[in-house]
């Protein structure tokens, strides 16, 4: 019997001291990039300068690429995409593609965002991507994005990250007169008209504005554009066109007394985007290979930065063409990891999952065969085959790996960009990290498992 069933193992009970050493230092690095890199914009930035120190160059197209060449392509500064040209016959061989993404649910600002009411001056929102609305009250946020200014120039803007710099607000009301809110179901006890920024609270003092008569009305709003335009040179017409963001301004931090866990803003999907990243980087062998951090998945990976964007297979196609390769040939014979993360089992909330069927922290990287919801729809699906293949390497490198369905079958379910790339005839399927509290300000995901799911994908790649 013990020889025949299978069990889950635990990535710190079957670590040694230097293992332990091993997660722990991506841990730490881990940390670094996350505490940067929290919108897609920052996500590109980083992993562009650490791209050209590794010694990656720009690609653009139509440039001509050569064996051994290692290049970025930077869409539009929100999706990049990192590749590696080999020597082989790409056509038999394929190329091995990451496909992780490097947006997370946030709240974003509207175009008309500034108003004032009982003195206090705020910004409307519009959250992005599917998350409960609740959860993004009474936290710290910090706003990121970029303002184009009507002479043209481009200002990027982070205001919240520095220590010194003040955070913004989103209030929910006090239990003590909460009685009629708390009788609104969970789903609408925050309503998205009610996810507020608190911006500003002082009123433009006369004499500040020479030559000028106080404005009775609005002042905290003129304070506040005056500020802006002090510091960034933005009119209130500037918002129309802006994009701008409200994220958490949190740290990633340690859990637990014994720190087996992080908690951090955005481990999705950065928690697979910097493995993914750190593997294509370190990858010294001879084959093609590809690492996608996509921008938009949170929202149906639509757009010009989005998964579906023909830019990945032109991509594929540049570099079909340098080798002298039929293109449908190399796709049909290249193969893909989705990487991005399940949920984590929770024993708190043990009746969402099915539980021999549910990730559990700390066993490992998890292997999603199908995502969707109601009977997999909108799932891919991965080939048994496949799966196979992909587990086979996984076990003959000592990768701690399990099985991962979001919950019970008939509660919900999700989706992920491998459904977009599976359907350009690329074998695809969903490898990632486990997350507790998935789309929340703070989630959390174990130190094991984020090691895990590099090991992974440098076996991957290998
Ligand atoms: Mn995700
Ligand atoms: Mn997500």
């Amino acid at each position: 019997m013990e020889d025949l069933s299978y069990k889950k193992k635990n990535v710190y009970e079957e670590a040694d001291d230097a293992t332990m050493g091993r997660i722990e230092a991506f841990a730490q690095k881990y940390k670094d990039f996350l505490s940067y890199a929290k919108t897609e914009r920052d996500a590109v930035k980083l992993s562009v300068a650490m791209a050209e120190r590794a010694g990656y160059k720009p690609f653009r197209f139509g440039d001509t690429l050569a064996v051994g060449d290692k290049r970025y392509y930077n869409n539009r500064g929100k999706s990049l995409f990192l590749f590696t040209v080999g020597g082989e016959d790409i056509a038999r061989t394929g190329v091995r593609i990451l496909a992780a993404h490097i947006d997370s649910p946030r709240l974003d600002i509207r175009p008309v965002p500034l108003y004032e009411r009982a003195g206090g001056a705020f910004f409307k929102t519009h959250y992005y991507g599917g998350l409960k609305k609740y959860q993004w009250t009474a936290v710290p946020l910090a706003l990121h994005g970029v303002v184009s200014l009507s002479d043209g120039t481009v200002r990027d803007v982070i205001v919240g990250e520095d220590e010194n710099d003040p955070v913004f607000y989103i209030s929910d009301l006090l239990p003590h007169l909460a009685q009629k809110q708390s009788e609104r179901k969970l789903a609408v006890g925050i309503e998205g008209e009610e996810l507020n920024l608190w911006v500003g609270g002082m009123p433009e003092q006369k004499g500040e504005k020479e030559g000028q008569e106080k404005k009775e009305k609005d002042r905290v709003k003129a304070r506040v554009l005056r500020l802006l335009n002090q510091k960034y040179g933005i009119r209130e017409e500037d918002f129309l066109t802006a994009e701008l963001t409200a994220v958490p301004a949190l740290k990633p931090r340690d859990v637990g007394f014994d720190g087996a866990y992080i908690a951090a803003y955005g481990h999705d999907d950065k928690v697979c985007a910097f493995p993914a990243l750190m593997a294509q980087l370190e990858y010294e062998g001879k084959d093609t290979t590809m690492t996608v951090l996509a921008d938009k998945e949170e929202i149906g990976s639509e757009g010009v930065t989005g998964m579906q964007c023909a830019v990945f297979t032109d991509l594929l196609a540049e570099i079909c063409a340098a080798r002298g390769a039929n293109e449908r040939a190399v796709r049909a014979a290249s193969a893909c990891l989705s990487a991005d993360v399940t949920s984590a089992y929770d024993p708190t909330f043990a009746d969402a999952f099915e539980k021999n069927n549910a990730a559990v922290c700390s066993c490992g990287v998890a292997l999603m065969k199908y995502t969707g919801a109601r009977g997999k729809s909108g799932s891919s699906d991965a080939g048994g085959e496949f799966m196979g293949r992909i587990a086979a390497r996984l076990n003959a490198a000592g990768v701690i790996w399990q099985t991962s369905e979001l919950g019970k079958v008939d509660l919900g379910g999700g989706g992920t960009v491998a459904k977009y790339i599976a359907s350009k005839n690329i074998d695809t399927v969903d490898v990632g990290t486990p997350v507790i509290s998935m789309h929340s300000p703070y989630e959390l995901i174990s130190k094991g498992d984020l090691y895990q799911t590099y090991f992974a994908f440098r076996v991957f790649f290998r």
